[in-house]
């Protein structure tokens, strides 16, 4: 098996026990890797029905067939689950160095299943694995036990972790890798908190077979070599993913006050330039990249270091809570990183309580005598702890924002930014009709990565609603899951322009199996239909009215910035669905037709 490791590592926490398996050559032809195998382990293994914190359900964490090797960004691990947050499809990317070190310790993927009774973390060392007691480690923050343990292990093990938010069972629970790196979105986190399992430590030592050594390398130097010349370079490293808040307000995409606009008219003190001077230390990569996106940063004003402000918790602590001061995102992303949440959703859902505050929907007898307004960092800071603490109305926050809608009552559901129960990323779409779409319809929940199709919209018309916009999504929902099939960040594609065609050729001299892009495009869409026949399958009633966008976007009008005024009505958001189900050959109802399924080889798997 050129490429893999050819095992997975099992590891029972019930009963303590750990197996490692080969596994069916026929697995990698047809799923490929990442986020390819964990979606067909998830549908396998995990019986129906089960529930997300009981002992039936598992966690698997797994590499790509690029992960660990020289290709430029092959450092990307996937965590797939069934999400306590949605009762659907999670599956959750991060990058850092975690699926390097698995691979070169001989494995393609781990599978937790089972509970334990009490705190461990799981050890490996090349072959030698073990489950240990963590005791010690509990009640730890991420950042605090990454550090902590490297000391007692050693430098060359990576680590990923929960934090307390984690061990409560925040339904949006991470798990932190590399100082601030997070598998972020649909509660992985709380997974690993009710199995009661601490935290991953992995080295390894082995090497990756590759088919055509001399040609993989001369082209994993030839993309080397393209990001290195790309024009793009200089902007995406100084600035990485901040340099978009700028250009998102000019744009009206800047998610203000719990999404009532989309312009913050404070976002200049947020831009990727003052970050940079304000309080960047260096910049930080994942494994093998040339772009590193990842700034370190120090805010003394808070006397912490934080890998980030990202754009999208600067869009959602800063826009999205009204936080003006760079240094408070900075910290609030801290508390995020420290504690164990999602700073998506954590900033979802403060914006919400502080909306419903503000409405009078809620009042300071539900706070615990706190007052909420936009724009007071103390309040988010608060709120962030008390999430990740399980108090009072942090605990009605930590199961996410379409709980606490039911919880509030009062119509508040009609501002709770959620899609399939996941909380909204960092992009106003209402003047975007083919992002409303990506986030509808997206296999988690309303998260951006799979389908970022915004400057679509801008290029082909803001308002227009036209069955190429439907294409472009699907387009987008194929290419961009695709590399976290293959363990591979996709920045270097999107943002410095490698060609897809380069990995489609490095993978074959890898693998030494003959594959066109096109060939890599039709699994992809093989795990995106089985990802969807999994929320058939585990949420009675699944279909069209899942995939239905936030009240909020159809109901109100932008109130502010340069898409004032502007809303997508619902005949026409409809529309556009219309057009992307039938283009995905599924029916009025969003399921997958059997023509479809025979079309992608599921049937044998997934019988709808
Ligand atoms: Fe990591 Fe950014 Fe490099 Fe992608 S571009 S591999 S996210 S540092």
């Amino acid at each position: 098996m050129y490429g893999y490791a050819g095992r997975i590592l099992r590891v029972n926490l019930t009963d303590r026990t750990t197996k490692v398996e080969p596994y069916d050559l026929e697995i990698a032809r047809r799923f490929l890797g990442g986020r390819g195998f964990s979606a067909y382990i998830l549908y396998t293994e995990v019986p129906k029905g089960a529930d997300p914190l009981g002992p039936e359900n598992k966690v698997i964490v797994s590499t790509g067939p690029l992960s660990g090797t020289l290709v430029p960004g092959a450092g990307k691990t996937d965590i797939t689950t069934k999400s306590p947050q949605t009762g659907g499809y999670a599956s959750a990317s991060v990058g850092g160095l975690l699926c390097a070190e698995l691979k070169y310790a001989g494995y393609d993927a781990i599978i937790f299943e089972g509970l334990s009774e009490s705190p461990v973390y799981l050890f490996v060392d090349d072959d030698r694995v073990e489950i240990r007691d963590a005791a010690n480690l509990w009640g730890k923050g991420s950042l605090t036990l990454e550090e902590d343990l490297k000391k007692e292990l050693g430098e060359s093990f990576q680590i990923a972790s929960i934090g307390p938010a984690g061990e409560r069972v925040v339904s949006y629970a991470c798990i932190t890798h590399d100082f601030g790196r997070q598998a972020g979105r649909g509660g992985v986190g709380a997974v690993f908190g009710a199995k009661k399992l601490k935290a991953i430590a992995v080295r390894g030592t082995k090497s990756i077979p590759i088919a055509d050594l001399e040609s993989f390398r001369q082209q994993a130097r030839e993309m080397f070599k393209a990001c290195a010349e790309s024009p793009a370079l200089e902007v995406w490293q100084k600035y990485g993913t901040a340099g978009v808040v700028t250009w998102a307000n000019e744009i009206g995409a800047f998610p203000t006050r719990n999404f009532q606009s989309g312009f913050f008219e404070k976002h200049e003190s947020l831009s990727g330039e003052v970050m940079r001077d304000a309080i960047v230390v260096t910049d930080k990569a994942c494994f093998a990249c040339p772009c590193p996106c990842g700034k370190y940063s120090h805010t003394k004003k808070h006397g912490v270091f934080v890998e980030g402000p990202e754009y999208e918790t600067t869009a959602l602590f800063g826009g999205n809570c009204a936080l003006a001061d760079i240094e408070d995102v900075a910290y609030a992303n801290y508390l995020c990183d420290e504690l164990g949440v999602d700073t998506i959703s954590a900033g979802n859902c403060i914006a919400f309580a502080i909306e419903c505050f503000e409405r009078g929907i809620i009042s300071t007898a539900d706070t615990g005598g706190l007052e909420l307004s936009f724009g007071d960092p103390k309040a988010v800071f608060t709120m962030i702890e008390k999430i990740a603490a399980r108090d009072g109305l942090g605990d009605v926050l930590a199961q996410g924002v379409k709980h606490a809608a039911e919880v509030f009552g009062g119509g508040s559901a009609a501002f709770a930014i959620q899609v399939k129960g996941l909380e909204m990323s960092g992009y106003e779409s209402r003047n975007a009709p083919s992002m409303l779409l990506s986030y509808m319809t997206c296999d988690v929940g309303a998260h951006h990565n799979r389908s970022w199709s915004i400057t679509y919209d801008i290029e082909v018309g803001r308002d227009s609603i036209s069955p190429d916009k439907a294409a472009k999504v699907i387009s987008l929902q194929h290419i961009r899951p695709l590399f976290d099939c293959l363990g591979a960040c996709r920045l270097q594609w999107v943002e410095l322009g490698l060609s897809l065609d380069s990995y489609a050729s490095v993978l074959q001299a890898l693998t030494g199996v003959e594959r066109s892009w096109d060939d890599l495009l039709k699994i992809s869409e093989r795990v995106w239909n089985l990802t969807r026949a999994y929320w058939i399958r585990e949420v009675d009633g699944f279909g069209r009215e899942w995939d239905s966008p936030p009240p909020r976007t159809w109901e109100e009008k932008v109130t502010t910035g340069p898409t004032q005024g502007s809303s997508i009505s619902w005949e026409d958001n409809q529309r556009l669905l219309d057009m992307y189900y039938e283009q995905r050959g599924w029916d009025k109802n969003g399921v997958p037709t059997r023509a479809k399924l025979a079309e992608l080889g599921l049937t044998d798997i997934a019988a709808l």
